[in-house]
């Protein structure tokens, strides 16, 4: 289903509810998500796009946290795709971006072409027809040597679509004629849709007897049911309209046209419908009857007004809908950012340390950190009880946290546990990192601890590790040689900086000295 165009989105919506049911009975939490990004998805086919919107930031949360760049990308693809409906076309722009740059050789052929073909949408409808067209070509090449000719037709007949919309008919034309000698090739029958597309060039060729023929042909599969993507009856019909009035057929294009209205007004298609009056005067005007013409402008300038209003109201809703989503997104990234942090100190936790440090590493040769733990803290807990113990670890992490800022422009603080801080400095080399470590053990020797501790005086000891130091290179191995070095400065008396001890089986680690 993921892969696959849906026909009928209400059928598709049991669908997916009966999968995500049966991924809740096997306990496939993946599979569960992505049942409901199927969800999410014909939630926004019948039209529910704030309701689609709604599904889309829990879904990517999901999938950033399990690293699943597939389900990401799709979920990018899907937001792409509400957006465009929304009309805001600079966030279907960002958002289809977002899913081509996750693309990896993870990705099924359908999301390599059809989301590379989604971005060269998205540049056409924001008018960067110069930048979406290498990309159409790209795409095209792709479907060709992947052999998805069902796809290359689907390509092809966007790329033509945009072509028209932005007005170069001779590319138009040429990538609709491509569209058709693939299709001959290949033994495929054109849908509907690319039959409409075909058929509006023709008009705008003045080839109103073929397009007529072309016309009549995309009416009659489309009302046989067969597989349409984004085409609607009533802009058939009125293309119709359009050839047969081009062909002096004035008749023929008036009852064309009535049905296109009618359908129209069936189906609240305001825009169209505006495109049918305008047709409608065009064609009085045509017989000759000025008086009806002028009538049926007068038509389209009362609908365009009311068009605009429904497209205000439409358009203040879409952003009410979407300020809950962005509320959302807040919410849950100030929720991200809590979880961690550390409630004492405010600093980062170990949960941070654990998703940013290996990564930092792995980039970093010369990154530098340092395990920071407070001297005698038992003594400073039997002394000043536990709350004024919290007080000192609470001033310790402050002056840990700004003397780093004013050392370092990159880095954070972290508070590991108890009265254990971890200070990480990027791009500074242990020497170097290692002469800033000690300027920051000093400040905190050398801080008036009177309002605190009542006298009692607060020292760190530090143990220094950097990233080149281990092969290789990982948070746990770095970590140990800070640890070992921490205990080195615990042997040697305390309130001090070591760096670089070696290894020594019979020496245990200060962390493993330090338990019960
Ligand atoms: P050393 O100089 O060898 O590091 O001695 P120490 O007493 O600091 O070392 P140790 O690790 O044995 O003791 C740490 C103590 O910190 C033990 C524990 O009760 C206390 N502690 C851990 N977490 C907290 C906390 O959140 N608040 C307070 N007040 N005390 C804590
Ligand atoms: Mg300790
Ligand atoms: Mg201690």
């Amino acid at each position: 289903m993921e892969d696959q165009t849906v026909t009928d989105p209400e059928a598709g919506q049991a669908a997916a509810a009966e999968l995500e049911r049966q991924a809740i009975a096997l306990g496939e939490e993946n599979l569960v998500v992505r049942a409901r990004l199927l969800g999410a998805n014909m939630l926004r086919r019948t039209g529910d796009l704030a309701g689609a919107a709604r599904q889309l930031p829990d879904i990517e949360r999901w999938a950033v946290e399990h690293g699943d760049r597939c389900l990401q990308a799709r979920t990018y693809v899907a937001w792409a795709n509400v957006e465009r409906l929304f009309g805001d076309t600079a966030k279907f722009l960002e958002y289809s971006l977002s899913a081509v740059e996750l693309l990896d050789d993870t990705a099924t052929p359908h999301m390599q072409i059809w989301y590379r073909c989604t971005l060269a949408d998205a540049l056409a409808d924001n008018g960067y027809m110069d930048s979406a067209r290498p990309r159409f070509q790209q795409v095209e090449a792709l479907a060709r040597e992947l052999r998805q000719w069902e796809q290359l037709l689907m390509v092809l007949n966007n790329w033509a679509c945009s072509e028209q919309e932005a007005g170069d008919l001779p590319q138009a034309r040429a990538v609709a004629h491509r569209m058709q000698e693939y299709s001959t090739a290949h033994g495929l029958d054109l849908n509907p849709g690319m039959l409409d597309t075909i058929g509006a060039i023709q008009i705008e060729h003045g080839e109103y007897a073929e397009a007529e023929q072309v016309m009549l042909e995309c009416i009659a599969r489309f009302q046989a049911g067969e597989l349409d993507h984004s085409g609607q009856l009533a802009e058939y019909q009125l293309n119709l309209a359009r050839a047969q009035h081009g062909l002096g057929a004035l008749d023929r294009a008036q009852v064309s046209l009535d049905a296109a209205r009618e359908l129209c007004v069936e189906g609240d298609l305001h825009t169209l419908l505006v495109r049918v009056h305008q047709e409608q005067a065009e064609l009085h005007a045509a017989r000759g009857d000025y008086a009806a013409a002028f009538a049926a402008q007068k038509v389209v300038f009362a609908t365009n007004e009311d068009l605009q209003a429904r497209q205000q109201l439409a358009e203040a809703l879409n952003r009410h809908a979407m300020f809950e989503t962005a509320e959302a997104r807040e919410a849950a990234r100030q929720f991200r950012e809590q979880a961690r942090r550390d409630p004492l100190t405010g600093l980062r936790n170990r949960r941070y340390v654990d998703e940013k440090l290996p990564a930092l590493l792995a980039a970093d040769p010369d990154l530098s950190l340092a395990i920071f733990d407070i001297d005698h803290f038992k003594r400073i807990n039997d002394t000043l009880g536990h709350d004024g113990g919290d007080q000192v670890l609470a001033e310790v992490a402050r002056l840990l946290d700004t003397h780093l800022a004013a050392a370092a422009a990159t880095g954070f603080a972290a508070r590991l546990g108890g009265e254990e801080f971890l200070l990480v400095l990027p791009l500074t080399p242990v020497a170097a990192a290692t002469a800033k470590f000690d300027t920051i053990r000093r400040a905190i020797s050398e801080h008036d601890w009177h309002d605190t501790t009542k006298g009692l005086h607060i020292t760190v000891s530090v143990g220094v590790a950097g990233a080149n130091e281990t092969t290789p290179r990982s948070q746990t191995a770095t970590l140990a040689a800070a640890d070992r070095n921490l205990y080195a400065a615990k042997q040697a008396g305390r309130n001090r900086v070591v760096t670089g001890t070696e290894p020594e089986p019979r020496h245990r680690a200060y962390r493993d000295h330090a338990a019960p």
